[in-house]
C-alpha cells in the first residue's frame, strides 16, 4: 500500500473499530472489524496481512479510549452511522404528538441548580434529548435559578449539571441561564399588566387566601392598568419591600383549584439579605417558577414539553397566561411518577440524609444519584436503556436495582476484565508439588485475544503457600477437592486457625470436571495489592487483588471473579474499587 492509501485504510478501519465497540461495551473485536472492512473496501482482500496488522494497531488505540470518547468521536465524525445503528438495534420511543404542526421539534431540560441529579431526572433528560434528535430537532438546557431565597441556587449545581448531562451523552444545542434573563420577565410583566391579564397585589397574603378560597377578587384585581403600572415602577425601584407586593395572573376565580387561581407570577426577595450566587443584589424582583418557564417556554419555541405528571397544575395555570399573551401552550407530556425500590429519589429526603450525616456525600452508593451511579460503574448506556424502555408512560412506574443492574452487565460484561479478588484472605499451602508452573487465566474467558494474567509458581521443596477467600470456607473443609483456576487441583488435608493445609492432586482441568472439584480463586501469597471494595450498603469488603491489578486506572470497569463487577476507583498503595453489582 501507498502511504496515502494506507492513511485512507487505517480511517476507515478506525471508523468501523469504533462503531464495533461502541457495540460492545468499548471494546472493539479484531475479527468483525476485519469482516466488515473487506465487505466496504473488496479491493483490500489481497493485502489480508497488512490489513490484518494495522486493524491490530488502530483496534488497541481504539480500545485505550474510554467509552464516551469513542461515542463523542462517532457523534461529531459520522453522525448517520449511529442513528442507523439505533434503529437497528434500539427499542423505540412512542410518537410525539402533533409533530407536524411545527417545523421542528424543540424540547428543553430545566433544572435548579440548587442540588445534584439523580435517576429521576435522568428520565426527563433523556427523553427530552431522545425525542429531539429522534424528530432532528433541538434539544436545550436550561438553568431555572430565579428563587436565590427558599431553593438558592448553587455555582458548583450549574457546573454538576452540566457534566451529568455530558456524562449521559445527552448533548444540548443551546443553554440559558434564567438568571440573566430578568429584563426579559420585566418586559413581559409591563406587557401582561397594561394589557389587564395581571395586576399588582399588595393585599396581605392571609387576606388574599382567604378571598381567592371564596372565589371573591381582592381589591388589587380591579385597578386601572395605569396603576398597576405605577404599582409595577414601586416593586421595581424599591418603595415595596419583600412580601409587599406580588403580580398576580388573572384566572378564573372559580377553577376547582385554589392554588391555581390567580397565581403570583413575581415577587420581591431581599437580595441584600438573599444574594443571588451569580447575580449578586442587582434584581429584587424575581419572577416565579410559572412565570419564567412559561415565557421562556413560549420564547425559546418549545414544542413539546415533557416532564412529570406533578405539572399538571402548572400547566393550568400557565394556559391562563398563555391566553393573556395570545400564545399557544406546547405539547405536553406528562409521564408518572419513577420510584427505585430502597432509595430515595426525593431531593429533600436525600438532602435530610446528607445534613444528619447518613450520607457522606451525595455520591454515596446508597442514593441513586447520577454521581453515585457513576462512581458505582453504573453506565450512562444502561441508564439510557432503561429510561427509553420505561418511556414516558403515564403510569407510576416502580424498579429495583436489578433492573438496572440487568441492562449494565449486558453493556459491560464484554468489555470488563476478569481479576482475583481475595476477600478475607486466608492462608493456605500446598505440599508435593512436583515442579514449577505458570498460572495462565484468560483476561476475558470469552476474548482469549486479549491475553492473559500470568503468574509464575517456583514451589520450594514442593510447598507454596497461596491466599483463599473466607467465603470459600465451606469449599475448603477436610478430604475436599478444589480447583485453583488456571493452574492445578489441590485437596485439603487440615483445617487450622490460621492455615489451610493441602496437598497437590493433579493438573488438568479435565480431571477436576471428574472429579467434581469446584473452581476457586487464589492469589499467591505475598503478592497482590490491599483492596477495599466499597459495598452499595456503604460497607466495605478487604482483601487482597492479584498483583496484575496495579496496573489498573481510575474509571475502568472490571470484574472480580465469583464477587462482581466493580468500577476502579483509586489505584495507590491500595486499591480502592467501587461495587456495582453480581
Ligand atoms: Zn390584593
Amino acid at each position: 500500500m501507498t502511504l496515502d492509501e494506507n492513511m485512507e485504510t487505517r480511517e476507515i478501519i478506525r471508523k468501523i473499530a469504533l462503531l464495533n465497540a461502541l457495540r460492545y461495551g468499548g471494546k472493539a473485536q479484531p475479527k468483525p472489524v476485519l469482516g466488515k472492512l473487506l465487505g466496504e473496501c473488496p479491493h483490500l482482500r489481497g493485502k489480508i496481512k497488512e490489513v490484518t496488522s494495522l486493524i491490530g494497531e488502530v483496534v488497541q488505540e481504539v480500545n485505550r479510549l474510554p467509552l464516551e470518547k469513542q461515542r463523542k468521536i462517532v457523534e461529531e465524525k459520522w453522525p448517520e452511522l449511529l442513528v442507523s445503528e439505533k434503529v437497528e438495534e434500539e427499542r423505540v420511543l412512542p410518537p410525539l404528538p402533533n409533530v407536524e404542526k411545527y417545523k421542528q421539534v424543540v424540547t428543553r431540560f430545566s433544572p435548579n441548580p440548587d442540588f445534584v441529579l439523580h435517576l429521576g431526572s435522568a428520565r426527563a433528560i433523556i427523553l427530552s434529548y431522545e425525542y429531539a434528535k429522534m424528530y432532528n430537532g433541538q434539544f436545550f438546557l436550561r438553568f431555572e435559578d430565579t428563587d436565590p431565597k427558599t431553593k438558592k441556587p448553587k455555582l458548583q449545581f450549574y457546573d454538576t449539571i452540566r457534566e451529568d448531562l455530558s456524562w449521559l451523552g445527552c448533548k444540548w444545542d443551546a443553554e440559558f441561564i434564567q438568571s440573566d434573563r430578568l429584563e426579559i420577565y420585566y418586559e413581559h410583566a409591563e406587557k401582561i399588566l397594561k394589557d389587564g391579564g395581571a395586576y399588582v397585589c399588595v393585599c396581605k397574603r392571609e387576606d388574599f387566601q382567604e378571598k381567592v378560597r371564596t372565589k371573591q377578587p381582592c381589591p388589587c384585581r380591579d385597578l386601572t392598568s395605569k396603576e398597576n403600572l405605577l404599582r409595577w415602577k414601586r416593586m421595581l425601584n424599591g418603595k415595596y419591600s419583600e412580601g409587599e407586593a406580588v403580580v398576580r395572573i388573572k384566572t378564573d376565580l372559580n377553577h376547582p383549584n385554589p392554588a391555581v387561581r390567580d397565581w403570583p407570577a413575581l415577587r420581591i426577595i431581599d437580595t441584600k439579605k438573599y444574594p443571588h450566587p451569580r447575580v449578586g443584589s442587582k434584581y429584587r424582583v424575581w419572577p416565579l417558577y410559572n412565570f419564567a418557564c412559561g415565557v421562556d417556554d413560549h420564547i425559546m419555541g418549545i414544542t413539546h414539553v415533557i416532564r412529570g405528571k406533578e405539572h399538571l397544575t402548572n400547566q393550568a395555570r400557565q394556559e391562563y397566561m398563555y391566553q393573556h399573551f395570545g400564545w399557544e401552550y406546547p405539547e405536553a407530556i406528562h409521564y408518572g411518577r419513577l420510584k427505585i425500590t430502597g432509595a430515595s429519589l426525593s431531593k429533600s429526603v436525600i438532602l435530610q440524609g446528607l445534613r444528619d450525616g447518613l450520607f457522606k456525600h451525595w455520591d454515596d452508593p446508597r442514593l441513586a444519584t447520577l454521581a453515585a451511579l457513576r462512581r458505582r460503574g453504573i453506565t450512562p448506556e444502561a441508564i439510557r436503556c432503561l429510561i427509553i424502555d420505561v418511556g414516558p408512560k403515564t403510569a407510576d412506574v416502580v424498579l429495583s436495582w436489578e433492573n438496572l443492574y440487568a441492562y449494565n452487565r449486558k453493556i459491560i460484561d464484554p468489555a470488563a476484565n476478569r481479576y482475583f479478588f481475595v476477600r478475607d484472605p486466608r492462608k493456605l499451602t500446598v505440599k508435593n508439588i512436583p515442579h514449577a508452573f505458570t498460572a495462565e487465566v484468560p483476561l476475558h474467558p470469552d476474548y482469549p485475544e486479549r491475553g492473559f494474567r500470568s503468574y509464575e509458581i517456583e514451589p520450594e521443596k514442593g510447598e507454596a503457600s497461596f491466599l483463599v477467600s473466607n467465603d470459600d470456607t465451606d469449599l475448603l473443609k477436610k478430604g475436599r477437592k478444589v480447583r485453583f483456576m488456571g493452574l492445578f487441583n489441590l485437596q485439603v488435608e487440615e483445617v487450622e486457625k490460621n492455615l489451610i493445609q493441602a496437598v497437590f492432586h493433579s493438573e488438568s482441568y479435565e480431571e477436576a470436571k471428574k472429579l467434581g472439584a469446584p473452581l476457586i480463586h487464589w492469589i499467591l501469597l505475598n503478592s497482590g495489592i490491599p483492596c477495599e471494595v466499597v459495598m452499595p450498603d456503604a460497607s466495605t469488603a478487604n482483601g487482597v487483588a492479584e498483583e496484575a491489578c496495579k496496573k489498573l486506572s481510575p474509571n475502568e470497569l472490571i470484574q472480580f471473579e465469583r464477587f462482581g463487577f466493580v468500577r476502579i476507583d483509586k489505584v495507590n498503595k491500595k486499591l480502592t474499587v467501587y461495587f456495582a453489582h453480581r
